[in-house]
């Protein structure tokens, strides 16, 4: 999923949330809202459907106020409804919220049975709603909306980024391991405020702050501020990148300013996913300080020197494919081609609930180049194999269009274990490298070559940080609970 949030008592929050939500529509086509603080009280706007087919121009100026946030969905928990929609509203007494997600909770169940006991309704099965009733009911019960949010993070386990606005706050928080990506900016309309950009970079940390759970006053409320899962989103409103929000860090932005709090202790090392650099993030986004796209490139450097194969030509498929496939290209010596043209007009084929479906997607979206594919020797590079159906299908249509050989190369390991924290890459019966070995894998796309690349190689691709491989290794950050149905999984 996408979130994005806004805090700008001067600009039109509903089309800056608007325009922030389509760059972020890579990130899920199911449904789309938008929820808008006006000082007084809380409205929304959700339906499923890409962001052009759920906003109308007269829907976004019916959105008036000082705050918003927004949501496009990816459905992976709970089921594909008008009610699993985001952002969720809660309203308990005077408290009204809505909070937009990105991530997987792993122990809802329990503590949504808890919160019905006590009488809360529920419109949805999704574990958002769960957080979002949960901070409702904390807040109500404590009359203070982060100490709702803090004991919430203490509750819940998984990945999640979230933002969520009150009628005049807007709060931006993110699990102790950093899973999902969240960054801050800064909206510069009369020029960049340097004071307060620096202010902002430099939030005391809990280990350097002297009272932990305090929250710090920080810097002026000039302008406005933006959160979003990516930096893509930033830049389509022409806001800068402050920085990324901590993990366990609860940020407040209000007309008292920006306010920065440890909510739950951060975990000793991150784990930011690296799916996000494989496949999820758009390639302009910058992640801890490199671009997805250089990241990508680099993968496919760094595959032809672990995989090297004679051929022709190498060529990508569109689009995460691509980055990488120039890079192989220019580490190998072998010219880069274009082989396959996309559809811009069909949406992501994984969304589709079916094989049947998801095996026609394939065929709708990408078509082969056969003046370029016929009588060569080919690479073909793609991020990631799962369940196998693109693949399958590709080497078919290249060899149709003529290829003499095909050769598969992929920029990521096996996909072997299913991701519990916000990825849909199935579960484990489904990912066809945990039923498979390469050559049976090899064999059963039809390839003349297959390799993937190690799970050292993509690290020494990525920027300093600490990274979830879970789906690679699994070696997995957060445990999951029984109750999650683990069984049901793997
Ligand atoms: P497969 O067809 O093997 O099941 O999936 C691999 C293809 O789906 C690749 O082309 C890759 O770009 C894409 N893909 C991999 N992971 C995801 C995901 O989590 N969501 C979506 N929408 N596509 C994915
Ligand atoms: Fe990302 Fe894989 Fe970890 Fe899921 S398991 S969070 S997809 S790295
Ligand atoms: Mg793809």
């Amino acid at each position: 999923c996408g979130v994005f949030g806004v805090w700008a008592p001067k600009r039109d929050v509903a089309r800056l949330t608007y325009f922030g939500l389509r760059a972020l529509q890579h990130r899920g086509q199911e449904s789309a809202g938008i929820a808008v603080g006006d000082g007084g009280t809380v409205m929304v706007r959700k339906d499923l459907g890409l962001c052009g087919q759920v906003f109308s121009n007269a829907d976004l100026s019916t959105l008036t106020g000082q705050l918003a946030v927004g949501h496009v969905r990816y459905g992976t928990a709970g089921a594909k409804s008008w009610e699993a929609a985001q952002p969720h509203l809660s309203t308990i007494n005077e408290v009204i919220i809505a909070l937009a997600h990105n991530g997987t909770l792993v122990n809802t169940d329990e503590l949504r049975r808890q919160l019905i006991e006590l009488g809360v309704p529920f419109l949805s099965n999704s574990d958002s709603e769960v957080a979002t009733k949960l901070i409702g009911y904390f807040t109500q019960r404590t009359g203070h909306l982060r100490e709702g949010i803090r004991k919430t993070m203490e509750l819940v386990r998984g990945g999640y980024a979230m933002t969520l606005i009150n009628e005049s706050s807007l709060y931006a928080f993110r699990d102790p391991h950093g899973i999902r990506p969240l960054v801050l900016g800064k909206l510069v309309d009369g020029g960049l405020d340097q004071a307060d950009l620096k202010a902002a970079a430099k939030l005391p940390s809990l280990e350097e702050s002297t009272e932990a759970n305090e929250p710090v006053p920080e810097v002026t409320t000039a302008g406005g501020w933006v959160v979003a899962s990516e930096t893509c989103a930033l830049d389509i409103v022409g806001a800068e990148y402050v920085r990324d929000i901590r993990p366990g860090e609860i940020l407040r932005i209000n007309d008292e300013g920006l306010v920065s709090e440890q909510g739950v202790p951060a975990a000793e090392k991150p784990a930011n996913c690296i799916f996000e650099q494989v496949y999820f993030a758009r390639p302009d986004s910058i992640m801890n300080g490199k671009s997805v796209y250089a990241c990508r490139y680099d993968m496919g450097r760094m595959l032809a020197i672990e995989s090297p194969v004679n051929a022709d030509m190498v060529i990508g498929v569109p689009d995460s494919g691509m980055p990488p496939a120039e890079g192989f290209a220019h580490e190998s010596g072998i010219r880069y081609g274009e082989g396959l043209i996309k559809n811009r007009y069909v949406a992501r084929t994984f969304i589709e609930p079916t094989q049947e479906l998801r095996a026609m997607g394939v065929r709708m979206k990408l078509n082969p180049l056969k003046d370029n594919i016929e009588g060569k020797r080919i690479v073909v590079i793609d991020d990631s194999i799962v369940r196998g159906t693109t693949m399958v299908q590709l080497v078919k249509m290249l060899r149709g269009a003529g290829a003499k050989e095909i050769h598969v190369r992929i920029n990521s390991p096996e996909v072997i274990w299913p991701c519990f924290y916000g990825i849909d890459t199935d579960v484990q019966q489904q990912l066809i490298s945990a039923n498979k070995t390469v050559d049976e894998i090899c064999e059963f796309i039809g390839a003349d070559s297959l390799a993937f690349l190690s799970v050292e190689g993509l690290l020494k691709c990525m920027p300093e940080g600490g990274y979830c491989d879970a789906c690679f290794t699994g070696v997995y950050p957060v445990a999951i609970p029984d109750s999650f149905g683990r069984d049901k999984f793997m």
